[in-house]
């Protein structure tokens, strides 16, 4: 990675100051702030004109690929502070057998599962942990379903900051395991992942950390906006028709239609944007709720239940900028059920691919706004898939061979 010069060259970043993303408040760049005087998340803002100067697409087209070729469009302005463990770019991955049966072009998977510790996560916390290093930040705070947690210890323990992880003591086994083995201290909590954003909350007051909780800091919508830039790059700076996002948080979501507006700005788009769907678990769809009511804000949704745990999210503090993204693309906020993820997730194997259930959910969401003429069959869809499926259980359908009995090998 040391030859790679994205990680290493001199570039300017041209971040000018933050802003309340509900009261437009400007605050001071290059100093520690978590959420707005209002409690809302702050914005990262740029000299785009600057930008346009020194980030032309042919200078983009000869960089490494990876997340880092952004640079001038990212917060972290010296090398020093980057901590990276290979962010590379994602493959889109054209599901062809699931389009073929529908009737329909075949969707794009962006399959982030390759990412760092295996999920997109890696893309907000790389850019939350090298700006807390930059800001001298000694020990970090979050609560987590995983893989965020995953994500954080992996690149704190790199920057040699203390990390504590708070997680519901139902977090897939996996991730509970990898974030202890990646360096932190990881506690389970009889609870939901709000529950554990407040005892977060109350530690960092009494013990001086600073917490990492999703939206209140304001680097990780930075580094999950890269989805954006590199899904457009990808695509010759085409934008698709659709994309589905599987929504918990919203950071993912929030910061590709920050992307998409920094890249119109720049002159790489016009001012086409794609249908944004915001995905959710039927058993947690608070954005689902807000979305029908037409209500600006969402109320927690109470006994959130789902096995696809990235997106068990009651309640988020981003609410407004989801439904806002949602709304202004003329997309829609749709919830589909555990089993139908989970068939989604089995039938997309059949072409190949291993989706994580979050990824599950936003292929059934798909063929939900096919069924209701949201989408046409000839449109150019993306679907996010979060995390590998490899760090989720799946049904065992192995079978047995006895070696020491006759086997009968017509029929294996
Ligand atoms: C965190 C997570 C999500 C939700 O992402 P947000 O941007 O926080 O809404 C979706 N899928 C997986 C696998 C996740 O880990």
């Amino acid at each position: 990675m040391a030859s790679n010069a994205n990680l290493t060259a001199a570039r300017q970043s041209f971040v000018t100051h933050l802003e309340c993303s509900m009261t437009g408040e400007r605050y001071e760049a290059d100093t520690l702030h978590g959420l707005s005087a209002v409690g809302r998340p702050l914005l990262v803002r740029y000299d785009l004109d600057g930008v346009r100067g020194a980030m032309t697409k042919d200078v983009l087209s000869r960089r490494p690929a990876d997340l880092w070729k952004y640079r001038e469009l990212l917060p972290v302005r010296s090398p020093d502070n980057i901590v990276s463990l290979g962010e590379q770019e994602t493959p889109l991955v054209t599901l062809d057998r699931v389009g073929a049966k529908r009737g329909a072009r075949a969707p794009i998977v962006k399959d982030e599962g390759r990412l760092p510790t295996g999920s997109f996560k890696a893309r907000g916390l790389v850019m939350a942990v090298s700006m807390a290093k930059a800001l001298g930040v000694q020990t970090i705070a979050m609560p987590t379903n995983g893989n965020a947690g995953a994500a954080a210890a992996a690149y704190a323990t790199r920057a040699g900051i203390e990390m504590v992880v708070l997680c519901p003591d139902d977090t897939p086994e996996i991730n509970v395991r990898e974030i202890a083995a990646q360096g932190a201290r990881v506690y389970r909590v009889n609870g939901l992942i709000d529950d554990c954003g407040a005892i977060v909350g109350a530690a960092c007051k009494a013990n001086g950390w600073f917490d990492f909780s999703t939206l209140k800091e304001p680097y990780r919508i930075e580094g999950k906006k890269t989805m954006g830039l590199e899904l457009a790059e990808q695509l010759g700076w085409e934008m698709p028709d659709a994309i589905f996002y599987p929504t918990g948080g919203g950071t993912g979501l929030i910061g590709m239609w920050k992307a998409f507006d920094e890249l119109e700005a720049l002159g790489f788009i016009g001012a086409e944007r794609p249908r944004m769907y915001a995905v959710q678990a039927e058993g947690c769809a608070p954005m689902v709720r807000a979305f029908e009511a037409g209500v600006e804000h969402a109320d927690r949704w109470e006994d959130a239940h789902t096995v696809a745990a990235g997106i068990r999210v009651p309640k988020a503090v981003g609410d407004f900028l989801i439904l806002r993204a949602v709304r202004d693309s003329g997309g829609a906020a749709l919830a589909v059920s555990d089993a139908a993820l989970l068939a989604a997730v089995d039938e997309a194997a059949g072409d190949g691919l291993l989706l994580c259930p979050e990824g599950g959910a936003t292929l059934a969401a798909y063929d939900r706004a096919l069924d209701a003429g949201k989408v046409g069959r000839d449109e150019r869809v993306v679907l996010f898939n979060c995390a590998t499926g490899l760090k989720y259980p799946m049904p065992d359908k192995s079978r047995t061979i006895d070696r020491h009995a006759a086997i009968d090998f017509a029929s294996l």
